[in-house]
């Protein structure tokens, strides 16, 4: 460790909060010894060479992201474009409710606007709220499908995680996650109806809407699990 004064001479004139910093400085740099003979020269970390690469620079822009499952939960499943691309916005926080006009400032409700008890975010507009809980129950049971319980889903917290869920816990993978993205896009449907045309579905009507939906995307050829009777 560098002497005192070393330390005492830079801190002057720093606020107490920085003084942390400083002396984490002071302790990476205590081995470093400069050589005045020695010309310096500059490396590349993103290569163990230390030559600048331009696959190595392409790859450090991906250095910390988080992947995902969107390839095969949105993307590769039988949609319509608008609603893959609504479940890709949903799944990452983009989509307009209440939280969001928040943080920006804008006008809003607070409230979502199918329970009326909760924030409204896009976690709990499709997952948490319990009118659409309803709507993804009924589902389960139409279809089939367990894994579309409510019940089922303890332990997820983000609709990235949900997604990744219900794709790697029910069959038909490609079916099943097109009615999921057709179900989703339809409690959105049901929440704009409720906001900007004051009108509303029931649970029951609803369900009716998302199965005749599905008969139609069948036919071209999402292969949607659901029971027309
Ligand atoms: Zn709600």
């Amino acid at each position: 460790m560098k002497d005192d004064r070393w330390f005492s001479d830079l801190s002057r004139g720093l606020t107490f909060d920085m003084q942390p910093e400083l002396l984490n400085l002071a302790r990476l740099i205590d081995d470093v010894q400069l050589n005045a003979t020695v010309t310096d020269s500059i490396r590349w970390r993103g290569e163990a060479s230390g030559e600048y690469t331009t696959r190595s620079a392409y790859l450090l822009q991906f250095s910390g992201s988080i992947s995902s499952d969107f390839c095969t939960s949105i993307w590769q499943c039988w949609a319509p474009g608008k609603c893959k691309f609504f479940m890709w916005t949903a799944a990452l926080d983009r989509i307009l409710t209440a939280d969001v006009l928040q943080r920006r400032g804008w006008e809003n409700n607070y409230f979502c606007p199918l329970c009326f008890r909760n924030l409204e975010t896009p976690w709990h507009l499709l997952t948490e709220c319990a009118w659409a809980r309803r709507v993804w129950s009924a589902l389960a049971t139409c279809s089939n499908l367990p894994a579309l319980q409510p019940a089922s889903w303890e332990g997820t917290t983000t609709l990235s995680e949900w997604l990744c869920l219900l794709g790697t816990t029910v069959d038909k993978r490609k079916g099943v996650q097109s009615l999921i993205l057709l179900a989703a896009w339809e409690i959105w449907q049901e929440r704009n109806r409720r906001i900007f045309q004051k009108e509303e579905l029931s649970v029951e009507a609803l369900i009716v809407r998302i199965r005749d939906e599905a008969a139609l995307w069948n036919m071209a050829g999402a292969k949607i699990p659901f029971d027309p009777g």
